[in-house]
Parts: C-alpha cells; sequence; structure tokens
C-alpha cells in the first residue's frame, strides 16, 4: 500500500508537472497568436424576448491557431489573466470591436450595439477605461455603440477609482450590464452603487429552470430587482423552447442563446444585418 501511496504522489507530481507545462506552452502561443492574426472576435445576437428583433450582440473572443484545434476562451482567459497577456489581448478586443461597429455604421447599419466582456485584471489597470473611452471616441463612434460586460465578482473588488470610472462612462451614456447575474460571492448591496443598465442572468439559472421550483425563483427574483432598478434584463444560454416560454412569462426583456443564434463571425452577421437570411 505504500509503494501504491508513493506511485499515486509521482503521477500527482507529473500530471502537475504537465499541466503547468501545457499552460506555458498555451501562453507562448497565444503571445504569437495576437501577432499572427491568429484571433478574431464573434458576435452572438441578443433578441428582443417580445419581438424576436435583434437588438444588440456580445463580442466574444475566438482563437483559431494556424495550426492545432481552435482553443476556448475559457481556457485561455483566465491563463492570460494570470500571466498579464490579458492586458494586449483585452486592448485588442476594444479596438477589433470598434473597428468592427465603425464598419457596420459605414455600410448603414445604424442600430447595431456591441458589447465586450471586461475581466478584473483589466479593470484594475488604472487606464483601461480611459483608453476603452479614447478608442471609441477615435473611431468616430457615440458611447452608447460600445458598452461593457462586468462580473459581479469584478465589482466587490472594484475600488472608488474605478467606480469613479464607471460612473463617467455612464453619464456619457456607455452600457454596463452585469454579467452572469447570481453567481458571484457577493451581497446585493454593489447594485446600490454601481451604474448599470443591464442585468444578465446566468445561464445555469436559465438551462435549469424548466425542471427546478427554486432557479425559477430565483429568476423572477432577479428579474423583479432588475426593473425596479431601471435595468434591461438579458437571459443567457437559451437553448429550447420549454426555456424561452418561462423567459417571456417572467418578462426578460433580452434573450441570448443557441436557440436563436450561435456566435458567429463578422461575414456572418453583416449577412443577419442585410436581411438577406432570417431568424
Ligand atoms: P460569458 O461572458 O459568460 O459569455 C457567454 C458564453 O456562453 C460564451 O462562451 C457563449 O458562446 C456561450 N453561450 C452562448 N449561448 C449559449 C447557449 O445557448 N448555451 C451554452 N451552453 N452556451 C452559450 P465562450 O465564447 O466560450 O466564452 C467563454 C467566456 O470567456 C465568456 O463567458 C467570458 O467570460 C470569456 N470571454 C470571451 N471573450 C472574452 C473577451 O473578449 N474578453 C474577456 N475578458 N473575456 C472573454
Ligand atoms: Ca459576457
Ligand atoms: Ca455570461
Ligand atoms: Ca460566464
Amino acid at each position: 500500500a505504500k509503494l501504491e501511496g508513493r506511485n499515486g504522489l509521482q503521477f500527482f507530481h507529473q500530471r502537475l508537472h504537465d499541466e503547468l507545462v501545457h499552460q506555458l506552452d498555451l501562453m507562448e502561443r497565444l503571445e504569437k497568436a495576437l501577432d499572427r492574426g491568429e484571433l478574431s472576435l464573434w458576435f452572438q445576437p441578443q433578441v428582443s424576448a417580445v419581438s424576436g428583433h435583434i437588438e444588440n450582440f456580445e463580442a466574444l473572443l475566438r482563437w483559431m491557431p494556424a495550426e492545432g484545434a481552435p482553443v476556448s476562451p475559457a481556457e485561455f482567459i483566465p491563463l492570460a489573466e494570470q500571466s498579464g497577456l490579458i492586458h494586449r489581448l483585452g486592448d485588442w478586443v476594444v479596438e477589433e470591436a470598434c473597428r468592427q461597429q465603425a464598419a457596420w455604421r459605414a455600410a448603414g447599419h445604424l442600430d447595431s450595439r456591441i458589447d465586450i466582456n471586461l475581466s478584473g485584471s483589466q479593470l484594475a489597470r488604472r487606464d483601461t477605461l480611459e483608453r476603452f473611452e479614447a478608442c471609441v471616441k477615435a473611431h468616430g463612434l457615440a458611447p452608447g455603440d460600445i458598452g461593457i460586460e462586468l462580473t459581479e465578482n469584478v465589482l466587490i473588488d472594484a475600488d472608488h477609482q474605478i467606480l469613479d470610472g464607471l460612473r463617467r462612462l455612464y453619464h456619457r451614456g456607455v452600457r454596463i450590464a452585469i454579467d452572469d447575474f447570481g453567481t458571484g460571492y457577493s451581497s446585493l448591496s454593489y447594485l446600490k452603487h454601481f451604474p448599470l443598465t443591464a442585468l444578465k442572468i446566468d445561464r445555469t439559472f436559465v438551462h435549469d429552470a424548466p425542471g427546478q421550483p427554486e432557479d425559477r425563483a430565483i429568476m423572477e427574483a432577479a428579474v423583479f430587482i432588475g426593473h425596479r432598478l431601471g435595468l434591461e434584463v438579458v437571459a443567457e444560454g437559451v437553448e429550447n423552447d420549454e426555456q424561452l416560454t418561462l423567459i417571456r412569462e417572467m418578462h426578460c426583456d433580452l434573450v441570448q442563446g443557441y436557440y436563436f443564434y450561435r456566435p458567429m463571425p463578422a461575414p456572418d452577421i453583416e449577412r443577419l444585418l442585410s436581411g438577406l437570411v432570417t431568424g
């Protein structure tokens, strides 16, 4: 049994070692990916729960290495945060979202709205919000053209300087959504302090709502709070009819999920916007 235990530990060390090597390799490749143009933004439409009309797009980062399989942002974003690469990556996302939005405006799509994701370490860098504003302006866009999504935990950690920065953006007309609502380790008190325009109910609640009264209850409460605070309420991860029916009964405003649209590359969005393809 002793021997087994030692082998177990060696196996564990080996696994840990392999995992670290894999992560380092991934970060080295990601750094090059930026320069090699292997990154792109995809866009997932959010539609009105009532009319099904497209109201908004969430920009989602995609990495398709020239060699090898695509890597999920759920894997490389947390690593990029640890390695510090997130700042270059985040700057690229802001620039690319602005460039794309300006191109759509120039092509006559006048009411497309794009939201980007900002992580905690991005917001912790002092000049992230200023750079964001400057980029929007440099592309000739209005403050309402590009919004941001932040998670609850990011807001909990935010100091007053970040709060002031967000307030400034809010008063200029930038949309600010709270992402993955209900999953952070938090009280609800941050809702009092932060300037927000939308609340996105996490997809785990949406997923379980049809079978689980508890998830339904939490969603109803989230919609209620959101509306009482004057926020737009978005349901994430809607995949089927049952979920959609519940969401409509609860009077969510917007719906995002595979049921309507998956994230798509820009040319597909352009076909949608041009009305060549419907729902
Ligand atoms: P998120 O912000 O919660 O983004 C929504 C995720 O849900 C996306 O995963 C999207 O593809 C997925 N999704 C949308 N509809 C459905 C559905 O009906 N069912 C299911 N099962 N999933 C759905 P994705 O694109 O893999 O992104 C994962 C996470 O990576 C994002 O979660 C976000 O936290 C992060 N991320 C992505 N792009 C960026 C970025 O540009 N910057 C930062 N900081 N984080 C990003
Ligand atoms: Ca998001
Ligand atoms: Ca989310
Ligand atoms: Ca998430």
